[in-house]
């Protein structure tokens, strides 16, 4: 009877032992990973994604996202997307305000960006590229100086919520204090003229990177179209090498979008610094002359380089021209405005309703959200996930994605990624993190 009574206390003893160990290993499984943030992305089909992230990596994400172990809750993609800094490393809303007077701080009918969509967007950084018209080239470097005086004024006018950065220190500083921060380049190396001082006074007023040529061939480069439909061969110009060793010096991104192969090789040689690509696609996707090959991405992938992907649907989609039917947005007007207006203040419950309105509209037709995926994803597959981004074009005359209608729907593209399963920090390096290292490695 004793006996069996002393067993059946030493069984007791070994279960509330293992009980305790098992719940220790539980609880140390956390503590190694002290800093570990534990997020279930719900709502998806496939809600067991969790995916753990350092939280300690640098203004990532922000504290109130850091989940301590014994509260640990659900966070949604769009936690993610809001917490973490979306860089868009190319956007004509400024062509928009000279063209057709647009208005930043309010919400433009004829425009897919301005203020209140980058907050709707939940972008955080934004390069204002600044376009030369064939009607202007012969003026070009005032013409654009005239522009970026515009965009001082578009600061001056909306202080307390935009201001414009001329290095990493002060992209941090200003997104920190929650406003957008902007940066401004120039696409088309016509800006230069004849002049190399000219890119010191660019870079003065706060450029920072200059696309070399844009679809028209200049005194630097010959241009992706002139290569590609009318046989223009050469590259890089005497001046083009001297053009790339001044920017080199001055801390001045070189952008290789629009430029000719030829042009681009030439850059690759004579560079010292990484290069970007601030809105291009690729090339083995869809054979346009404005997608670069897969040596070019390895190329820009081997100089620590960066490449923003373009959301227009011609780069990402060879049928796309064949395929066009009216976006999300044309079709639904109404209904998204109602939504926006009804919940635009709450961007996450706007999100989730704008989501659950649209999830059941057939949008036919077109390109969708999946092709800017797709290229995303070729590039981390061929290179690995550190040198892509996005560089929307919004506003430079394109056609985006059904689902991508306007700077308000950044957020679809961290759901698509969580759906595909990338890490919250692949995400992150999409979203910001892959353009501010070069940035920061070249501009200061
Ligand atoms: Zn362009």
């Amino acid at each position: 009877m004793l006996v069996k009574k002393y067993r059946i206390l030493s069984l007791g003893v070994i279960l509330i032992l293992l009980v305790f160990l098992f719940n220790n290993r539980i609880f140390l499984k956390e503590e190694e990973n002290d800093n570990a943030l534990i997020v279930n992305y719900a709502g998806f089909e496939n809600t067991d994604k969790n995916i753990s992230a350092n939280v300690n990596e640098k203004n990532n994400l922000n504290k109130s996202s850091v989940i301590k172990k014994d509260s640990i809750k659900e966070v949604n993609y769009l936690t993610l997307h809001y917490d973490a800094l979306l860089v868009d490393t190319h956007n004509d809303f400024i062509w928009k305000v000279f063209d057709k007077g647009a208005v930043f701080g309010q919400r433009n009918s004829f425009t897919q960006s301005d203020l209140p969509r980058f907050k709707a967007g939940g972008l955080d950084v934004q390069v204002f590229a600044v376009w030369i018209p064939m009607n202007k080239i012969s003026r070009s470097f005032s013409f654009v100086m005239s522009q970026i005086e515009r965009l001082k004024n578009i600061e001056s006018e909306n202080s307390s919520d935009i201001e414009f950065a001329k290095n990493y220190d002060d992209i941090i500083r200003i997104t920190d204090s929650k406003k957008i921060c902007g940066l401004i380049g120039i696409e088309g190396g016509t800006a230069v003229e004849k002049n190399l001082d000219n890119i010191n006074t660019f870079f003065e007023n706060g450029v920072r990177y200059i696309g070399l040529t844009w679809n028209n061939s200049n005194g630097i480069s010959t241009s992706a179209r002139d290569e590609t439909e009318r046989g223009k061969l050469g590259g890089l110009t005497e001046f083009g090498i001297q053009v790339i060793k001044r920017m080199n010096e001055v801390g001045m991104l070189v952008d290789v979008s629009h430029l000719s192969e030829a042009g681009f090789w030439d850059v690759i040689d004579n560079t010292t610094s990484p290069v970007i690509a601030s809105h291009s696609n690729c090339y083995s996707l869809n054979p346009h002359f404005r997608n670069l090959t897969d040596e070019q991405i390895k190329a820009v992938a081997k100089n620590g380089g960066y490449i923003g992907v373009n959301f227009y649907d011609k780069f990402l989609d060879k049928d796309a021209d064949l395929n066009r039917t009216l976006n999300a947005y044309e079709k639904y007007s109404s209904e998204l405005n109602e939504l926006n207006e009804k919940y635009g203040d709450d961007l996450l419950k706007y999100n989730e309703e704008r989501d659950k309105f649209l999830s059941d509209k057939k949008i036919s037709g077109g390109t969708s959200i999946e092709k800017v995926i797709e290229h995303i994803d070729y590039i981390k597959n061929l290179v690995g996930i550190d040198y892509v981004g996005i560089g929307s074009d919004f506003d430079g005359g394109i056609t985006p994605p059904n689902e991508l209608y306007d700077a308000s729907t950044y957020p679809l593209i961290t759901k698509r990624l969580v759906e595909k399963g990338y890490t919250s920090e692949e995400i992150k390096k999409v979203l910001g993190g892959n353009f501010l290292r070069v940035f920061k490695i070249v501009c200061g």
